[in-house]
């Protein structure tokens, strides 16, 4: 998948085509990852934040928060409740907070991994090199930090640095390989600011970076930040939309283009579409949940965007309706840690099944839509359906009053407009199939 076709999925918007990147994804998720659904408890420690992101509810400047922090005592009751409720991963986050200090964030690692099964991810921003080996030492295994977007001079308007360090998220996204931990990065959707090409440079990344854990979720406006109170700086036409739909389509292309990652169907997609944001994930690419176990007091306070904590339920309440979407969708919870370099490598992906098309090249076929652009969307329609299409041009059928004509191997078939292509090749994937099973 180069730039071209990333770009072209971002753009587009017909449903019947969207499918067929839905499908794709959720076919490489299945291929990849298999049907299990990760559940990693979420721990939100500590809402202090040193930064003043232009994003981020919980910036420095913000003072309508009231800033909390976690005991170590409440952190391990969390811990102990992830393993009653079987979860593989306890996940720590919180604000950029020197106030968590090195030793005593070691010492608790060592202590929860002394006490529990439990694999620990930690997503606590952008902390010194010491600090990130000193903890991978005492025993955490994955760090989250997202680059938000690819396009520098965006983050540097939006990441404003701290002090005098300069903000360089992708080095230190090499540095955590190098010091053994699982990686995960990710972006936000929808940045004012943030152009398709912006966009798909971000998924292109993904790759490029080789990581273990990608997050994705929409943008979401918060009023006590900067780019709540601006007015939008691209114009609408240029601006990355942040909806369920991008998000998912950027999940998508996130997924094929990185099979094996672990992708989580993040909160800000659950708070933004409440009803079906979840499910829709999960069958566009997604294979982790989040569940949150941060204790409801501590929750109220991590606003990092509005709606965050409006449904802030018991812990094993959200895990009962967490596993029963889960079954209502056909899959099933993960057991062990789930964490990608413990996956049993992938066989090697089969080789696409090639599929001969010839279009009618003839002046009135041409006229009723076999032109270039139909032959464009031809080839991308065959690909995402699984297949290697070999796309050829003929010439007239002397059939023209019923054009435009298509023939799919040896069948001809007339009056064929774009809107027909998933149909036409849904069928032929189905006699591909029926073929190879004998
Ligand atoms: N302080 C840590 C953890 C941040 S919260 C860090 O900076 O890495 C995790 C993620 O929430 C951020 O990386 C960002 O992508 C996302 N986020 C922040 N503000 C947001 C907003 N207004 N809408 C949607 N996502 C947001």
């Amino acid at each position: 998948m180069d730039r071209k076709e990333i770009l072209h999925w971002l753009r587009c918007n017909d449903p019947q085509e969207l499918q067929l990147l839905w499908d794709w994804a959720d076919r490489t998720r299945r291929e990849h990852v298999g049907e299990a659904v990760h559940l990693r408890g979420l721990v939100e420690i500590s809402n202090f934040c040193a930064r003043s992101c232009h994003y981020c509810g919980l910036r420095a400047a913000n003072h309508q928060v009231s800033r909390y922090r976690m005991e170590a005592e409440e952190i391990l009751q969390c811990a102990a409740q992830a393993m009653q409720l079987g979860y593989g991963t306890l996940v720590l986050q919180s604000g950029e907070d020197e106030g968590i200090e090195a030793e005593w964030l070691a010492g608790l690692i060592r202590q929860i991994k002394a006490t529990t099964s439990l694999a620990l991810t930690l997503s606590l921003g952008e902390r010194s090199e010491s600090d990130l080996q000193l903890w991978h030492e005492a025993g955490a295994d994955r760090y989250l930090l997202r680059f938000e977007t690819s396009d520098t001079a965006l983050y540097r308007a939006i990441h404003p640095d701290r002090g005098t360090k300069v903000s360089d998220r992708l080095a230190i996204l090499r540095r955590l390989r190098q010091l053994g931990y699982e990686t995960g990065s990710g972006v936000m959707v929808g940045i004012p600011g943030q152009g398709y090409e912006t966009l798909a440079d971000d998924i292109l990344l993904f790759r490029e970076l080789d990581l273990d854990m990608i997050g994705i979720g929409p943008f979401i406006v918060h009023p006590e930040t900067p780019l709540g109170q601006m007015p939008p700086p691209l114009p609408s036409s240029a601006q990355v939309e942040p909806s369920i739909e991008m998000t998912c389509k950027t999940l998508a292309l996130a997924r094929i283009i990185r099979p094996d990652a672990n992708i989580p169907a993040t909160t800000a997609v659950a708070v933004m579409d409440a009803g079906q944001g979840r499910e829709r994930a999960l069958t566009r690419g997604a294979n982790v949940i989040m569940p949150n176990l941060t204790p409801p007091r501590f929750r109220e306070l991590y606003t990092i965007y509005p709606g965050k904590a409006d449904r802030v339920e018991a812990a094993d309440q959200s895990d009962r309706q967490i596993r029963d979407q889960i079954a209502a969708l056909g899959r099933h919870v993960g057991t062990g840690q789930g964490g990608r370099r413990g996956r049993a490598q992938k066989k090697p992906t089969k080789t696409p099944t090639t599929l001969r098309i010839a279009v009618c090249m003839g002046s009135s076929c041409y006229s009723r839509g076999n032109n270039g652009k139909a032959i464009e969307n031809l080839r991308h329609c065959a690909e995402s359906a699984g297949f290697a299409p070999e796309i050829s041009g003929h010439l007239c059928e002397d059939q023209c009053t019923q054009g435009p004509h298509i023939t799919i191997e040896d069948t001809l078939y007339s009056n064929v407009q774009p809107s027909c292509f998933p149909e036409l090749l849904k069928h032929h994937l189905a006699t591909a199939k029926e073929a190879h099973d004998g």
